[in-house]
């Protein structure tokens, strides 16, 4: 069994809004509101989900970018729950992170070489020559060559600009990289070719992947466990193939419905989910699906479903799996 890296247990991130007259009655956007999993070393874990379910503040706040409100985050054992800067300085260098929007990420004002040496130069890790050299491996680790280290990022298609963004995330030689929507942004045709880039580099360098993505079929490409995030839980986490091939939460079920899949033979009875998500700031009691749930029992609206183990290694958060 892989030795774990990441443990996050019970995490909550709940921002206050000010409500009322003169802003006086306090209320929150619950986030993420009590997630819990483990990341393998070398492993990849997909969190899927539709926008706003707290997927992209679960990374940030694995990443330590936002502070839990609650829980716990252990990196190789340790807490780094509350840990001061000048930690979480060191953290950084084994936590990266790969934004969805290369266009966005990359500053215009520095070359490619440039931004690739950033994170050498904020941690003082190498300089001069031995700085150059870096920047060289990296380019050419990820695909491109030496001599685009003196080109600005605009001069770069999308997909070669994912790449010098998984250059600089792999600078200091980081254990887990979250990869927030990587290839969100990208033409389907770029998509794959950063994909396989990305389980290349997995497999020689020995990365976790947090990877982070609202696609199914992406997910599915590049995981090994998914765990399906709805209204700031996980209500599903399996192996790959335990979860494409069977699904057990409702919600997971309705998801995947709507995959569209490639052999026009094979017909899918589409689950189309009725009413809108409700909002984090006032979500419904119990289980948070149910006011959308054909399955809904009286229990579901009253008791929060634990995550549980309803088949080995498959665990479930749904009143349907006792
Ligand atoms: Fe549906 Fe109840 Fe399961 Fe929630 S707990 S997904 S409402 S069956």
């Amino acid at each position: 069994m892989a030795e774990q890296l990441i443990e996050a247990k019970n995490l909550k991130k709940y921002f206050p809004v000010n409500k009322g007259l003169f802003g006086r009655k306090k209320s929150y956007v619950r986030a993420v509101d009590g997630v819990s999993f483990s990341i393998f070393k070398g492993e990849t874990l997909g969190l899927v989900g539709e926008s706003g379910c707290g997927k992209s503040t679960t990374g940030r706040i694995i990443m330590r970018l936002l502070a839990p409100t609650e829980g716990e985050i252990r990196f190789n054992g340790k807490d780094i729950s509350r840990l001061p800067d000048h930690q979480l300085r060191e953290l950084r260098k084994e936590l990266q992170m790969v934004f969805q929007d290369p266009y966005a990420s990359l500053n215009p004002r520095m070359t490619v070489g440039e931004i690739i040496a950033e994170p050498l130069v904020v941690h003082r890790t190498a300089t001069g020559k031995e700085r150059d050299k870096r920047v060289q491996e990296l380019l050419e680790l990820v695909g491109l060559s030496s001599y685009h280290a003196n080109r600005y990022a605009h001069e770069f298609s999308g997909g070669q600009r994912q790449r010098i963004g998984i250059a600089r995330a792999l600078a200091l030689h980081p254990k887990l990289i979250v990869a927030d929507e990587p290839v969100s942004a990208l033409d389907v045709s770029i998509q794959s070719q950063v994909l396989n880039l990305m389980q290349d580099l997995q497999k020689e360098l020995g990365l976790a992947y947090l990877f982070i993505s609202h696609d199914l079929s992406v997910v599915e490409h590049i995981s090994d466990r998914v765990g399906v995030m709805y209204l700031g839980r996980i209500v599903e986490i399996a192996e790959k193939d335990d979860l494409y091939d069977k699904p057990l939460h409702p919600y997971t079920q309705a998801l995947l419905s709507a995959v569209p899949v490639a052999d026009p033979r094979i017909r899918k009875e589409r689950i189309i989910l009725e009413g809108d998500i409700p909002s984090p700031s006032n979500p419904p009691q119990g289980c948070s699906f149910h006011p959308r749930c054909k399955s809904c029992m009286d229990i579901c609206k009253t008791t929060v479903p634990e995550l549980k183990e309803s088949e080995p290694g498959h665990f479930t958060a749904c009143h349907l799996y006792g």
